[in-house]
C-alpha cells in the first residue's frame, strides 16, 4: 500500500467525469488499498478516485464502521434533509454548511463485483452524496450558499 498525493481544489482533474469500472483488476485493488490508506493518513471519512488523479468511479469511506469500497455507485433514492458542516480533503482547513438528504439509498459494487444496496442516514448519507459528487466533477462548495470558513475539524471528507 502507498499514500497517494491528494489533488487540491483548482486542479482540473477534480472537474472531470469519471468512467465506470468494468472489471476489478489487481490495479484497481491496489488503488482501493492506497485510497483507504491515504484517507486514514489524512483523517478523512471519505475519498474519491479523482482526488488521487484517477478518473474512475470508485470511492472509499469509513464513517466509523470500518472501510468501505464503493465501485460504480449510484444514488437510487433520497429523502429528508440535513444541514451541517462539511469539508473536503482536497480543500484542507476549510469547511462550510451544506444541506444534504438525511437518507440515501445507494447501489454499488464491491471489490468482488457483487451488487450491494445500502440505506444510509446522517453522516453516512452525507458522505455518500459528497463522494459521489466527486465522480461527476462536483465539489461541495458548489452547493454552498453561506461562507466557507476555516476549521480545525479532523473529520474532513
Ligand atoms: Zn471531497
Amino acid at each position: 500500500m502507498a499514500i497517494r498525493n491528494i489533488r487540491q481544489f483548482g486542479d482540473p482533474v477534480l472537474r472531470k467525469e469519471c468512467k465506470p469500472i468494468a472489471e476489478v483488476t489487481p490495479r484497481i485493488r491496489t488503488l482501493a488499498e492506497d485510497m483507504i490508506e491515504t484517507m486514514y493518513e489524512s483523517n478523512g471519512v471519505g475519498l474519491a478516485a479523482p482526488q488521487v488523479g484517477i478518473l474512475k468511479q470508485m470511492v472509499v469511506m469509513d464513517v466509523g464502521d470500518g472501510p468501505l469500497v464503493l465501485i460504480n455507485p449510484v444514488i437510487l433514492e433520497t429523502s429528508g434533509e440535513q444541514t451541517g458542516q462539511e469539508g473536503c480533503l482536497s480543500y484542507p482547513g476549510k469547511a462550510a454548511d451544506v444541506t444534504r438528504p438525511m437518507h440515501v439509498k445507494c447501489k454499488y459494487y464491491d471489490l468482488d463485483m457483487n451488487e450491494v444496496i445500502v440505506e444510509a442516514d446522517e453522516l453516512f448519507a452525507r458522505c455518500i452524496c459528497h463522494e459521489l459528487d466527486h465522480l461527476h466533477g462536483v465539489l461541495y462548495t458548489d452547493h454552498v450558499t453561506g461562507p466557507v470558513y476555516d476549521t480545525n475539524n479532523e473529520e474532513e471528507e
